[in-house]
């Protein structure tokens, strides 16, 4: 698959149902109803979905599918598939025929009983149903199983509740669209007749060895590294970052490249990034459904490439201890379907009275709902990064840079704005480089929610998650936020002294929310909290953000979840915190009892000999003492934590599920994780390395 020249243009979008391919395939009246239905909303008729459908699968099979899926998002943070086949019942003559039809494009009856449903459906009532999500295209994938035709969906219970990722999503992006639409109509747009939120998804992720990867328990169980020494090089030289590819990741990059562009991804930017074996992958965003899609193709296609380049793909927020571990920067913005970006300041901010308004909005939803933004990026691996010094604080702050900070500051002071700090001109003081222009703010990497020229980027979403929860809680305040705007501005009898008003109620009220400063700093996290910053520290103490009385009105009101879908979700997230803790305290035990200490007894079984052929020959045998005595001290140390571990993990299984479990994990078993980690982690630096039973660190991320 390496070998040969690509044209990018030829094969990128070649195996999705896309809108040239709609054009060529539909007769025109069908065409034009199912455009108006991914533009619009409007309603698709049953004959008009057959004769879709009946394109659809025949376009597929010419790309060599046999099989269709609705492919959706359940609440497991992956994606789901049940395949069927295009064939018919057999006809008298033995044959069959392919077919797909209107009634099975646009709906899927999974038995949906096994998915993550916090309580909405017992066991027995396992109905759910997909739903055709026209506005992201379907596509066929191409894998060791053959040829798939992926229907994008949506997924349902039998009573219409949201068991997925992408109902609310939608939902979050009609309110979105409505409110922003209220207000650009305020300020004199008769044109645009869309708004929907624009979204980019940086993905990091790591690539190891899959021979070495799959030696590992811990990495198969559990996605990282339960334990593993630092080697004496980890990444304090910054050598790895944007460094030179290797071939073996650079013939990798290209594989996932191409399979991207036939996917319609837009693959655009890859490098490597700051720890040793860690890269990352950016696309150019997209309207904010079909990059959630897209980045759940990237995921999985970063996973099927590695494994048959003999790669392992790990997506763990936080594979390796001691080195930076892998998120995901959001980055957020809101267009016209006429191509305006509501958040593009202008090259003069402090004129652009719409621009400050949406800003303001932002700042305040941003404020008065970090808790549940924090939440959003609430993942069991998350957990081990964030506030690491390597990643954004558990703190929500903005950041805005010199110029907005500046004009908001003139708005707050004395009422009116009237400069922006330029840019200017960059100077190397080298002749033969030419002077390029500086943007009028520099970046700010430790800040979770940062302004980036026409865009924000929300930096704490974890690697391996889904874009779609911080999503929808970003489209759902901000259009809380508009609303209230609207609310106040529709009503007023002066526009132009209205919205001064409130630009500068705004940035007034919720400066509290903007910092520019040092995000790792200590001081920081003190300021924060005499500011009133919620600061959040584990994924348990998040998710009552999800019910409270405060998030429960704002998701009612814009119809984005019920209170009872909020109470399942909640359910489902300390559901999966404990299973995924109790997972990992499993594997410890085995991996301490199974591999660690018995590779530890044998190397003092050759210490003890070699001790004793020192004395036979009449030698004091010092270092094998010394040894003896450190490598005993480990052992029973780990053996020890091992059983505390193992008593700790019982005890939280015990316990009720839902919070009071998730903070028994938290609380007892995590500790008693660490414990056990640091004896067996100290032995491996003492023994002997062919001893040493699982691939260390140095074999993990300095050798692919
Ligand atoms: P960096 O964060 O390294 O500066 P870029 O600015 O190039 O990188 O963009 C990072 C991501 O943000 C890319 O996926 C890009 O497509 C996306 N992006 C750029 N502009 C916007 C925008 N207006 N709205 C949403 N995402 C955007
Ligand atoms: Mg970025």
């Amino acid at each position: 698959m390496s070998e040969g020249f690509t044209n990018i243009s030829q094969v990128f979008g070649e195996d999705v149902f896309n809108d040239t391919v709609m054009q060529q395939r539909l007769p025109k009246k069908i065409y034009r109803a199912l455009r108006e239905a991914i533009e619009d909303g409007t309603e698709l008729t049953l004959e008009t979905a057959d004769v879709i459908a009946h394109e659809m699968k025949e376009w597929a099979i010419e790309k060599g599918a046999t099989h269709y899926t609705h492919w959706f998002q359940p609440l497991t943070g992956t994606t789901a598939e049940k395949h069927d086949s295009f064939i018919t019942a057999p006809l008298p003559s033995g044959k069959v025929l392919m077919s797909l039809s209107g009634k099975e494009l646009i709906k899927g009856e999974p038995d949906a009983s096994s998915f993550p449903s916090g309580g909405l459906r017992a066991t027995f009532e396992a109905r759910g149903y997909t739903i055709w999500d026209c506005t992201s295209p379907a596509f066929v994938r191409h894998d060791e199983g053959g040829a798939t035709l992926c229907i994008p969906t949506a997924f349902c219970s039998y009573t219409g509740e949201a068991l997925d990722q992408k109902t609310p999503l939608l939902r979050s992006m009609q309110a979105i669209g409505e409110q922003s639409l209220r207000l650009l109509r305020l300020f004199g747009n008769t044109t645009s007749r869309h708004v929907s939120p624009s979204v980019g998804a940086e993905q990091e992720y790591f690539i190891i060895d899959r021979e070495k990867y799959l030696k590992r328990m811990d990495l198969v169980f559990t996605g990282r590294t339960l334990f593993g020494a630092m080697p004496p090089k980890g990444q304090e030289l910054d050598d790895h970052y944007f460094g030179t590819l290797r071939p073996r990741i650079a013939s990798y990059m290209r594989d996932v490249n191409l399979e991207l562009w036939k996917l319609g991804v837009p693959a655009k930017t890859q490098h490597n990034e700051v720890a040793p074996a860690q890269h990352e992958l950016a696309p150019i965003y997209e309207k904010c459904n079909i990059a959630v899609d897209h980045n759940q193709i990237a995921m999985q296609t970063l996973k099927r490439v590695a494994t048959r380049h003999g790669l392992r793909c790990l997506l763990h927020e936080k594979p390796f201890d001691g080195v930076n571990g892998s998120g995901k920067h959001d980055n957020w913005s809101l267009t016209t379907d006429d191509g305006i970006n509501l958040l593009d300041p202008g090259r003069t901010p402090h004129e652009n009275i719409q621009f400050l308004l949406v800003l303001c909005c932002i700042l305040k939803a941003v404020d008065e709902h970090a808790d549940l933004l924090r939440e959003s990026a609430a993942d069991v691996g998350n957990e081990c990064r964030l506030g690491g010094n390597e990643a954004p604080p558990v703190i929500i702050s903005v950041f805005l840079g010199d110029q907005l900070e500046d004009v908001l500051k003139q708005l707050r002071d004395s009422g009116s704005a009237t400069s922006s700090i330029r840019g200017g001109k960059l100077r190397t003081g080298v002749s033969v480089l030419t002077d390029v222009a500086r943007d009028a703010t520099d970046r700010n990497r430790t800040s979770p929610f940062a302004f980036t020229g026409n865009k924000f980027e929300f930096r704490m979403v974890g690697s391996r998650d889904s874009i779609a929860g911080a999503n929808t809680v970003l489209n759902t305040i901000v259009a809380e936020a508009f609303c209230e705007a609207c609310d106040r501005l529709e009503k007023s009898e002066n526009f132009d002294d209205a919205v001064h008003d409130l630009i500068r109620e705004y940035a007034t009220k919720h400066s509290r929310i903007i910092f520019n400063g040092n995000g790792y700093s200590e001081e920081w996290a003190k300021e924060a909290v005499e500011r009133g910053l919620p600061v959040i520290p584990s994924m348990v103490d998040a998710i009552p953000a999800l019910v409270s009385e405060k998030s429960v009105a704002l998701f009612e009101k814009f119809k984005v979840f019920s209170k009872t879908e909020l109470e399942s979700r909640a359910e489902v997230k300390y559901e999966l915190y404990a299973k995924a803790i109790n997972i990992e305290a499993r594997t410890m035990v085995q991996m301490a009892d199974r591999e660690y200490i018995p590779a530890i007894m044998r190397y003092i079984g050759q210490l003890a000999e070699s001790a004793n052929a020192s004395a036979a020959c009449g030698v004091e045998p010092i270092v094998q003492k010394k040894l003896l005595s450190k490598l005993n001290e480990c052992l029973k140390a780990a053996r020890e934590a091992c059983e505390i571990l193992e008593k700790e993990t019982l005890q939280a299984e015990q316990k009720k599920e839902g919070p009071e479990q998730a903070a028994a994990f938290r609380k007892h078993v995590v500790p008693a994780m660490e414990k056990l980690r640091k004896p067996v982690d100290q032995a491996e630096c003492i023994v002997d390395r062919s001893f040493w039973p699982v691939p260390t660190y140095a074999d993990l991320i300095f050798e692919v």
